[in-house]
């Protein structure tokens, strides 16, 4: 009785103990995005940790057309502001 008793707190135990650590692990990886969204969005594409993939667009007030912030280009538009 005493053996299965023993048996079963420490089945318990180590179901518990996975679990924690289970949303211990969650937790880590979820505060590492989160961190990681923060310095993006604090350095934008420009920074050291940026994502490459994205590039900040700006918006012709002419045309309304979006381009690239590094070599905005004229959209055709006589009166666009950017170098065609
Ligand atoms: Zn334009």
């Amino acid at each position: 009785m005493f053996g299965f008793s023993l048996t079963k707190l420490l089945f318990t135990a180590a179901v518990i103990v996975l679990i924690w650590y289970g949303f211990k692990w969650l937790r880590r990886v979820q505060d590492e995005r989160e961190r990681q969204d923060r310095e993006r969005l604090k350095g934008g594409s420009t920074g050291p940790r940026g994502d490459p993939d994205a590039e900040t667009m700006i918006k012709c007030p002419t045309c309304g057309t979006y381009l690239a912030a590094g070599a905005p280009k004229s959209c055709g538009q006589p009166d666009c502001p950017y170098p065609g």
